[in-house]
């Protein structure tokens, strides 16, 4: 292989792609990473649940303090959002942006995924000051004894009401007139966790007004007040340019993996949110050191 050519390519630099570097870095390979910035962990107000920070750690500082850490251990980032990524006939990878490229032996793709959002004025700021949450499994703990609302389709929404009762909040499914879909053994359920139906479609949500938490009108022109709104609108797997070389994924863009974290394309692996459904820090921290282990020892 010419010497231009790295070790590893990892593309995304959140929780994943900077610890597949630490530990690529660490086994002394070349690697890049390659990064457009938008790492989820910029909107965690606090994260409790990640190992050795008991009183808990804000997102953007954990994304800083990674950053140097991967960097420490020489592997650098260019800022670019990857547009194409090929196969090459020799197994290689080129990935394309900005009229660049770069080729890597190998690929940990590290993109993540997005949140479907819900259409709140000052969403961000709401995330921020924690009115808005996405994820129970991470501070469900934190709601105990409030208001909760929880805005989603059957389903989803109704798995994440109960999942959320379960920390003795009072919560109200707001069903977007979806609970007629639901099997009468499932209500019941939820009315004996103590779950809240609203019937009628929200009309419009509104945050941090007049001291009050999360503000929701029905269409119906019933007002609700809660202290704390989880969307369960649903996620999707940043797996554009995996899917593109070919790669198996599920309807939701969940990459197929091997035990290593190869995906069904040979040499290209994947790490942290973009592969599974437990989106978690913990998860795609230990995902990118099997994935970059994986790598080394094939090198
Ligand atoms: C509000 C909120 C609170 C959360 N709280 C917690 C918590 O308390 N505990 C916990 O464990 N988890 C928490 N999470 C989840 C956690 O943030 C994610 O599980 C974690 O960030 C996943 O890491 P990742 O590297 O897979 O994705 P990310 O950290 O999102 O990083 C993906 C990176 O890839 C980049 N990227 C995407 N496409 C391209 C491309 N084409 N080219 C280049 N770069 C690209 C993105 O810009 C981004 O920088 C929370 C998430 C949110 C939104």
């Amino acid at each position: 292989m010419p010497d231009d050519i790295l070790d590893c390519l990892v593309i995304g630099g959140g929780a994943a792609g900077l610890t597949a570097a630490v530990y690529l870095g660490r086994y002394k390979r070349r690697a890049l990473i390659l990064d457009a910035g938008g790492s989820r962990l910029q909107w965690i107000p606090r994260t409790r649940n990640v190992p050795g920070f008991p009183d808990g750690i804000e997102g953007p500082e954990l994304l800083a303090r990674m950053r140097e850490h991967a960097h420490r251990y020489g592997t650098p980032t260019e800022q670019v959002t990857v547009e194409r990524l090929h196969k090459l006939d020799d197994g290689s990878f080129r990935a394309e942006a900005q009229g660049r490229a770069w080729t890597a032996r190998f690929v940990i793709l590290a993109t993540g995924a997005r949140d479907v959002e819900p259409e709140i004025d000052g969403l961000r700021g709401a995330m921020k000051a924690g009115q808005v949450r996405y994820c129970p499994i991470c501070d469900g703990y934190e709601t105990q004894g409030q208001r909760v609302a929880v805005l989603g389709r059957a389903g989803h929404g109704l798995r994440e009401s109960l999942f959320v009762a379960n920390f003795g909040n009072t919560v109200t499914w707001l069903a977007m007139a979806t609970q007629e879909e639901v099997a009468a053994a499932d209500l019941a359920q939820l009315r004996a966790a103590g779950v809240l139906v609203a019937d009628s479609p929200p009309h419009c949500i509104s945050c941090g007004v007049d001291d009050v938490g999360v503000r929701v009108e029905l269409q119906n022109g019933q007002v609700l007040e809660f202290d704390t709104l989880y969307p369960a609108l649903g996620l999707h797997h940043s797996c554009e340019l995996a899917t593109a070389l070919g790669a198996r994924a599920r309807k939701d863009g969940q990459l197929e993996v091997d035990s290593h974290q190869q995906t069904s394309v040979e040499g290209l692996y994947v790490a942290g949110d973009v592969a599974v459904d437990l989106n978690q820090i913990a998860v795609a921290a230990g995902h990118a050191a099997i994935a970059a282990t994986a790598i080394h020892n094939r090198l």
